[in-house]
């Protein structure tokens, strides 16, 4: 049973150590950026909103991401445990994730921050984007991802460290590697 936060810059491996982190615990991977591209696929309402955000590299507003994972946190299979991936990403979202834990008397155990420098990312995620063609993937929107992480998401370190919740965690070198990494700094955090 454990309640994680995974945060980190895009391109630094998130969704792959998320699914691995996921298996590993028994919990379920949350992230909300899957949740917004498949309802993009779908053309629901929630996804013709998500989509301009999302194509600019910009943050969907905060209303609508805190409703969605207020609802997603009340499924059943996240009642014993989860690692949310990409949520929070602003302190905003960081207190809002908070009071929802606190209406459910629950907490998060540890938020785990996958640290990579920005050439690493940018290229990465340029590469990325030959091989999987997502719509967010191109030169410009990158850079603003970049931007935006660093302005609103970079500062969840200080907001978890102050709490006394934050693992920093190198994510360059191999997949193995980082996940070993994290299965660690979890193993301690609980110890
Ligand atoms: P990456 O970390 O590579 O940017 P994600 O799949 O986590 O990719 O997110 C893709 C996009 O989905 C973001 O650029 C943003 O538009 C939207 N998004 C995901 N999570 C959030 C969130 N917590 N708050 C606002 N927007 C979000």
């Amino acid at each position: 049973m454990m309640r994680t936060v995974l945060f980190g810059p895009p391109g630094a491996g998130k969704g792959t150590q998320a699914a691995r982190l996921a298996e590993r615990f028994g919990i379920p991977a949350i992230s909300t950026g899957d949740i917004f591209r498949a309802n993009v696929g779908q053309g629901t309402a929630l996804g013709l909103e998500a989509k301009e955000y999302m194509d600019a590299g910009l943050l969907v507003p905060d209303s609508v991401t805190n409703a969605m994972v207020r609802d997603r946190l009340t499924w059943a299979d996240a009642a014993e445990g989860f690692l949310l991936d990409g949520y929070p990403r602003n302190p905003d979202q960081a207190r809002e994730l908070e009071s929802m834990l606190d209406d459910a008397g629950v907490s998060l155990d540890v938020v785990l921050e996958i640290t990579a420098d920005v050439d690493e990312v940018t290229r990465r995620l340029l590469s990325r984007a030959e091989i999987e063609g997502r719509a967010d993937d191109t030169e410009p929107v990158i850079r603003r991802r970049l931007e935006v992480y660093a302005e609103s998401t970079a500062p969840l370190a200080d907001f978890y460290r102050e709490r006394g919740l934050l693992v920093q965690v190198d994510g360059i070198g191999e997949i193995d590697e980082v996940t070993s990494r994290l299965v660690e700094a979890i193993s301690d955090s609980s110890a």
